[in-house]
């Protein structure tokens, strides 16, 4: 199955110049969705998962069904605020704007091994910002999956570059 089939674009969305990768379609789709996450699990076979880390709010939905096919936990990485016991937080540059994200302190232990999830990755600042979040507690992150890469943008190289093995199920060229 092509996965890219099933993702809209929406130009100019959330501010001129964006094309906006909406995967609620890929989402409501029974098949693509099933496709979708069996891929991205495919990617944490062998990995001894302990946990996936999910990046608010469409890392929820996917990170939750991958750590339930792996038989993992489930960590929230959260937008400032949103959690309500002890956090850590590191702030970020997204493709468009600034923002923080956070976790509770004892969401994970150290030596604990983390695949890392989210819909898309552009610039990295978001993934990267995660994978310092993890780190500080001593956790490993073993594995980060995307369902696209925008590759252009370079945030997939970066995280490679800090040995993460990364996989996506969609490259689209440009931004
Ligand atoms: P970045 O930190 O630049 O890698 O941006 C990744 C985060 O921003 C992900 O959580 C995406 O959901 C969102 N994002 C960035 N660019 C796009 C885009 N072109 N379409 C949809 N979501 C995007």
């Amino acid at each position: 199955m092509d996965l890219a089939n099933h993702v809209r674009t929406i130009p100019d969305y959330p501010k001129p110049g964006i094309l906006f990768r909406d995967i609620t379609t890929l989402l409501g789709d029974a098949a693509a969705l099933r496709v979708a996450v069996d891929r991205l699990v495919e990617a944490c076979v062998g990995l001894r998962v302990d946990k996936v880390a999910g990046i608010e709010a469409r890392g929820f939905i996917l990170g939750g069904a991958v750590a339930h096919q792996l038989g993992a936990g489930f960590i929230p990485l959260r937008k400032k605020g949103k959690l309500p016991h002890h956090t850590i937080a590191v702030e970020y540059a997204l493709e468009y704007g600034v923002d923080s994200i956070e976790m509770h302190q004892d969401a994970c232990a150290a030596g604990e091994r983390i695949a890392l999830i989210d819909d898309l990755i552009a610039t990295g600042g978001t993934a990267m910002a995660a994978l310092e979040l993890l780190g500080r507690t001593g956790a490993q992150v073993v594995a980060a999956g995307f369902v696209i890469d925008l590759p252009d943008l370079g945030g997939s190289a970066r995280l490679r570059g800090r040995e993460v093995p990364v996989t996506a199920l969609i490259d689209f060229p440009g931004h």
